[in-house]
């Protein structure tokens, strides 16, 4: 492992990186600046973001221009403003003792004239995002015909965004014999197009394999049903009290959704998405730098230029399009040698995305399950222990531990304890005692209902059906049927089970009016459709279940068909008299009340 010094830089950017704090160069580092700096080449580097890349091409380039002439000697290009932002800050910072340095941002969104008039002073160095360095190159308000140096940077990402046509029109105004370092996270063809297109024989480097994630970032995936999704983007933001997080979502809708029903629900929370206006984006990012947003909810294009280093956790809320996008979600977390971790929730039809994205990342996923509700009052209580272990004193309060001390006169330190947790253990006792269990089993059964709930409670019914394969069902037949004549969404009908002559389904308790109520009077091929509440809710002792069935079968046209008027023949008619009987979920997006859990104290 080489220093700085080995590596050949320059006083000037060696007291810098003092001043910063770096101790050693990072891999890519010491695999680029040497090259760099000792040979006039392009350069294909691939490394991840997190890995100290700006440095790795902005030592080089600070290095080698020449900051006493006013010419605009290195271009950088870079996905978006809030990367171009960054890298702009970066740059001055480890340029701040080259005396005479002027390196300019330009980008969308912010006046163009106030950037030229930047420019006109003499920018030795620009960072700039595609779009806008085209237009102020068409308007003629810079001059980039005798850069030297060129750096695409997060190619990927802006051939991802469709920047190539911007970027091969950009290139054309440079001087052929500059040297062009091209840097990516992921090498796919589009990518090694554009090398091949504008470099000459660059020299390669890798940093990890192409497409790989960093060690430093575990994967984990969490299998639940799609409408229990928030549910579970809570729990795990509950179950890790200190999290400081990107949710990643796949549109700027859900992206907005999402965080503002975290907000509602009392987290700090907040969204970033190509619909807001840069100041709005600015002040989103600004507050999750300072951390006063502890979950940042974003779709990939706006989160692009997210550096921030300390995030500990990613959580994909839902998996990319495009697999490739994994790998730069999961690369916002691990940074500047810290660990991290990538969850994605994911329902049964997606799951099969794991596997490829763990090729494609050359990791494994590690399965887990979605806390219950006491695991995470147990986390959020020792969290809070932990804390008030770690608390200074503040003496501001010696002067009313008289009164204090009056009040508890008689409490022993047990009960005072007790009491004094109680008060945020109970806000979340409360809120997560009826939690449901949110996992899905692996093997194609459900989970939901398979443990008991917190306090042993179960959230599903189990209910016996007098139609079974004899009447033409299979599982699949019957969970439509149902879900059609209830007017059921996708999930709401689960463990179907069919047998001869019967059958038994779950859904939640919160439907089990409705499902009773629709089927005191539902005819079925000319025959009632009998259902009633199983005893066995799970569905697991299928003894009770058979000797119901067949206690049920037995009656199967007897007495109560009878006592039922004739006919019910036009259900609208029926549901119409039933008023609005569409199942309330208390845990949907939809802003429903219930599903707000105790607001904290935030930081
Ligand atoms: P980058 O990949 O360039 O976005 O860098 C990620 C973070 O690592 C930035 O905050 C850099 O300031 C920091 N960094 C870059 N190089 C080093 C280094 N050699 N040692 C410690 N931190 C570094």
């Amino acid at each position: 492992m080489s220093t700085f010094q080995e590596l050949g830089l320059n006083d000037d950017l060696l007291q810098a990186i003092t001043d910063l704090g770096f101790i050693k160069p990072s891999e890519v580092q010491e695999k680029a600046i040497p090259i760099l700096l000792d040979s006039e080449t392009d350069l294909v580097a691939l490394a991840q973001t997190g890995t100290g890349k700006t440095a790795a091409f902005g030592f080089p380039m600070l290095e080698k221009i020449d900051v006493n002439s006013r010419t605009t000697q290195g271009l950088i290009l870079s996905p978006t403003r809030e990367l171009c932002l960054q890298i702009t800050n970066e740059m001055k910072q480890y340029g701040k003792y080259c005396k005479g340095l002027n390196v300019v941002a330009i980008y969308g969104g912010s006046s163009i004239t106030d950037q030229a008039r930047e420019v006109k002073r003499g920018a030795q160095i620009i960072v700039a995002t595609p779009g806008r360095m085209k237009d102020m190159i068409s308007r003629r308000m810079v001059d980039i015909s005798k850069i030297q140096y060129s750096v695409l940077d997060e190619a990927d990402e802006m051939l991802n965004m469709g920047f190539k046509e911007d970027i091969t029109d950009i290139l054309s105004h440079t001087p052929e014999d500059k040297n062009t370092w091209l840097f990516s996270a992921t090498m796919p063809r589009e990518v090694a197009t554009i090398a091949k297109k504008f470099m000459s024989t660059p020299q390669e480097i890798t940093v990890g394999n192409k497409n790989e994630s960093t060690s430093n970032v575990s994967h984990e995936y969490y299998l639940v049903n799609s409408r229990d999704r928030y549910q579970a983007l809570k729990r795990l933001s509950d179950a890790n009290p200190d999290i400081f997080s990107v949710v990643f979502c796949r549109t700027k809708r859900d992206t907005q959704k999402v965080a503002e029903q975290l907000i509602e629900d009392g987290y700090s929370a907040g969204a970033l998405h190509g619909d807001l206006s840069q100041n709005q984006r600015d002040l989103v990012m600004k507050s999750f730098r300072n951390k006063q947003i502890q979950t940042l909810v974003a779709t990939d294009v706006a989160a692009r230029g997210i550096d921030v280093d300390d995030i500990t956790h990613v959580i994909n809320y839902q998996l990319p399009d495009e697999i490739e996008t994994y790998t730069h979600r999961s690369g916002r977390t691990g940074r500047a040698g810290k660990t991290g971790v990538s969850m994605v929730i994911v329902s049964k039809s997606e799951v099969r995305k794991i596997k490829s994205i763990e090729r494609i990342i050359k990791r494994q996923f590690e399965k887990k399950d979605i806390p219950d509700g006491m695991q995470i009052c147990e986390v959020q209580l020792m969290s809070l222990a932990n804390k008030i272990h770690n608390t200074e004193v503040n003496h501001e309060i010696d002067k009313y531990l008289t009164s204090i001390n009056e009040l508890f006169e008689d409490s022993t330190k047990d009960e005072l304890i007790k009491k004094f947790f109680s008060v945020e253990f109970t806000r979340f006792y409360n809120y997560y005692q009826k939690s449901k269990n949110l996992n899905v089993s692996d093997d194609g059964g459900r989970d939901r209902d398979g443990g008991r709930d917190f306090g042993g409670k179960s959230n599903s019914t189990r209910y016996f059906i007098n139609v079974g394969s004899k009447d033409g069902f299979d599982w699949m037949k019957l969970k439509d049927f149902l879900k059609e004549v209830l007017e059921l969404g996708r999930d709401d009908v689960f463990k179907v089970e069919v047998k001869d002559s019967f059958s038994f389904f779950n859904t939640e308790n919160e439907l089990k009016e409705k499902v009773l109520a629709f089927f005191t009077d539902y005819k079925h091929e000319g025959r009632f459709v009998n259902v009633e509440v199983s005893e066995n809710r799970g569905g697991g002792g299928r003894r009770n279940d058979r000797n119901r069935g067949k206690r049920r079968d037995d009656r199967k046209g007897g007495g109560r068909r009878d006592d039922r008027n004739s006919g019910f023949g036009n259900r609208s008619e029926r549901r119409r008299s039933d008023g609005d009987s569409r199942p309330r979920r208390s845990d949907s997006n939809s802003g429903n009340s219930n599903a707000s859990r105790p607001r904290r104290s935030r930081r």
